[in-house]
């Protein structure tokens, strides 16, 4: 089988390092490139930190690319304290890692991401960790790439629980919910990875302490930043005891889908200031066919498995 080709949408906080780490160390999947959002942090910080990180992983043959700095809402963006908070100022848990020598790519993201899909079609997997600002921006420019793109997979939205910035919204959603409304009632077909099952693969400090144990450079410092995101975890949300694979999920499951049970379902984004950012489904289309598979269940066991296989073998070598 021909490996497939795969783009990060990143707005590269801590649960999008590990998703990046998932990704390099995937041998199903070829990370072509990464496309960069606000969220977390402001784009280019985000940027950087993806080049960094792909430096202290032995990856510095992937493009990061620079996408939209704020929502298609605004004309700025500035990081919540509640991000700052979770991440870290830096995005990276504080973590100082060394000044990536590749720079970032002079090219426009959105072209990029219209490029690719020109380029590998069915064989792009495309998945968005942030905002689904650039990916909007992409179908706005051209709407055929919906049609087009092989498979993509978001992590953002609740279904079947509530929110995490207001009790209908999740995060990543709430960033752009006019962009999240395009891209949900485009032609796209897309798994939404959301809260309904990124809060039930957690990790501890069992699991970090096992990279911190490898004694490389790799290990440490994914150690040193997983763990800032636990504590921070431990202040906001006591009672799971861990902090949630929200990115590193939606990488998993866009490349073995079998990690979770789906629910087919049309679906719209609600931008009314009383419920805004809701992802839920579309009264008007309650019927086939479908065009987002809802993630509502995942077999936690095994995601956690192949997540620490992939990373730990990985740090093991950096
Ligand atoms: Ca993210």
């Amino acid at each position: 089988m021909a490996k497939k080709k795969m783009i990060l949408d990143l707005d590269t906080g801590i649960d999008d390092a590990m998703a990046l780490a998932y990704a390099v160390s995937d041998p199903n999947v070829d990370l072509i490139g990464i496309l960069s959002s606000y969220g977390n942090v402001v784009v280019n910080q985000a940027a950087k930190n993806s080049l960094k990180l792909l430096e202290l992983l032995g990856a510095t043959d992937v493009p990061v690319y620079v996408g939209k700095s704020h929502s298609s809402e605004t004309d700025h963006f500035d990081v919540m304290p509640i991000s700052a908070q979770i991440h870290g100022k830096n995005g990276i848990g504080e973590v100082d890692l060394p000044e990536a020598k590749r720079p970032v790519e002079s090219g426009d993201g959105i072209d990029f991401l219209i490029n690719s899909v020109k380029k590998y079609g069915k064989d792009l997997i495309l998945v968005p960790t942030g905002p689904l600002t650039n990916l909007d921006a992409a179908i706005q420019k051209d709407p055929s790439i919906a049609k087009q793109i092989g498979n993509v997979t978001i992590m953002g939205g609740a279904l079947t629980v509530p929110g995490n910035v207001t009790n209908v919204t999740e995060s990543n959603i709430h960033q752009d919910a006019s962009a999240a409304n395009r891209v949900f009632t485009s032609p796209l077909h897309l798994t939404m990875v959301g809260l309904d099952v990124t809060l039930r693969t957690l990790l501890t400090y069992k699991e970090t302490k096992q990279w911190r144990d490898l004694g490389t450079k790799a290990g440490k410092a994914y150690a040193d930043i997983v763990d800032f995101y636990i504590k921070a975890y431990d202040v906001t949300s006591p009672d799971l005891h861990g902090c949630a694979l929200h990115d590193p999920l939606a990488v998993g499951v866009a490349i073995d889908p079998s990690f979770v049970k789906v629910l087919n379902l049309n679906m719209y984004v609600t931008t009314d200031e009383k419920y805004y950012g809701r992802t839920v489904g579309d009264p008007t289309r309650l019927k086939e066919p479908t065009n987002v598979k809802v993630a509502v269940n995942v077999d936690t066991d095994r995601y956690l498995n192949v997540f620490m296989d992939h990373l730990t073998s990985l740090f093991k070598k950096h």
